[in-house]
């Protein structure tokens, strides 16, 4: 059996340009990968067809994106590069929720099928399969905090300040097509995008130094569909976070906080919240390393479950 954690994104900062002509949005983002995560256990079904996989999710009604992703490893491997599987996801991360748990659960599939198939595809294969399956597919198949550009395809890793998240998700959630179609109709992306200007911000050292541009352009639409999230982030803003703003396309509502215990305080007034942390600190292994500074390279690296529950 294979185990792969699908850790959550909170988006700290979301630029959104013109839908381009496939229909998507060009994006430059600063995202954060969280320790909150699903568990995602894959395993091979013995005796069944190759293809004839199965998919476990509670709390996730229809097309799972698990299947999707599998669906499209094999086509891009053949049928036979993998067994018939089995794949389990236990959800953590709230569903529709903006901090892209569906997106997390299709990569850790990913890794997981190429950890068991006979010719693996590599993380490069991966990455372009992924892009294939959503826009926050990409940065997920090697979690980590990313700038991330293009439609999600462009992944830069960058390494974030330390600070403490404090997620208030809704009971329900949003569709983000209707955020975006919503950001279009109010006239909110913008003309043109700076991912340099974002490049820079990830050097910032300190949460104090990055709040003041933590921003999502998606947020005017989330509120335009659910004003009462307005209310969360002055709330989040009262109790001591350096940044409250609507993750993605909403609806929950992160408050980024340099004091934990602030973070622990407000969410005891908050309904459901959710306290975490950034991804674990490990350094990169691969090139990608060499273009972090030395001491700074503080991204999340793909975890497996025996490592991050401490076995
Ligand atoms: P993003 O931030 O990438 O836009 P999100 O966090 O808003 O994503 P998800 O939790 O990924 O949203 O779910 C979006 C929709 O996808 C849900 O309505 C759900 O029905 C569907 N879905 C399919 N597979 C999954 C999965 N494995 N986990 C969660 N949702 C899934």
């Amino acid at each position: 059996m294979t185990s792969e954690l699908a850790p959550a994104k909170a988006n700290l900062v979301l630029h959104v340009g013109a839908r381009r002509a496939d229909g998507l949005h060009e994006l430059c983002s600063l995202f954060a990968s969280l320790e909150l995560a699903d568990r995602v256990e894959v395993e091979a079904r013995p005796g069944a067809e190759p293809g004839d996989d199965r998919i476990e999710c509670p709390g996730v009604e229809g097309p799972n994106l698990a299947a999707a992703a599998l669906a499209a490893y094999r086509s891009a491997t053949g049928a036979d590069a993998l067994p018939a599987l089995t794949v389990r996801i236990d959800k953590r991360v709230p569903i529709a929720a903006g901090l892209g748990g569906g997106s997390a659960d299709a990569a850790a599939v990913l890794r997981a099928a190429d950890a068991i198939a006979v010719r693996p595809l590599g993380r490069d294969g991966l990455r372009d399969l992924a892009a294939s399956l959503g826009a926050d597919v990409p940065s997920q198949v090697e979690p980590g905090h990313a700038l991330v550009t293009g439609a999600g395809e462009g992944v830069e890793r960058i390494s974030l300040p330390p600070m403490t998240l404090v997620l208030a998700p809704r009971d329900t959630g949003l569709s983000t097509a209707r955020v975006y179609a919503e950001a279009d109709r109010l006239g909110t992306t913008r003309a043109r995008l700076d991912p340099r200007r974002l490049r820079e911000l990830s050097r910032a050292e300190t949460l104090e130094e990055l709040a003041p541009s933590c921003e999502n352009d998606l947020e005017p639409a989330a509120l335009s569909l659910r004003p009462e999230l307005a209310g969360l982030a002055r709330r989040l803003g009262e109790a001591g976070a350096a940044a409250a703003l609507v993750s993605g396309s909403g609806p929950t509502v992160v408050g980024a906080f340099a004091d934990p215990g602030a973070a622990a305080r407000a969410a005891v007034e908050i309904e459901g919240a959710i306290v975490t942390g950034l991804g674990s600190v490990a350094e990169r292994e691969d090139d990608a390393a060499d273009s972090l500074e030395g001491g700074r390279a503080r991204a999340a690296t793909p975890r497996r479950l025996a490592e991050a529950d401490g076995r």
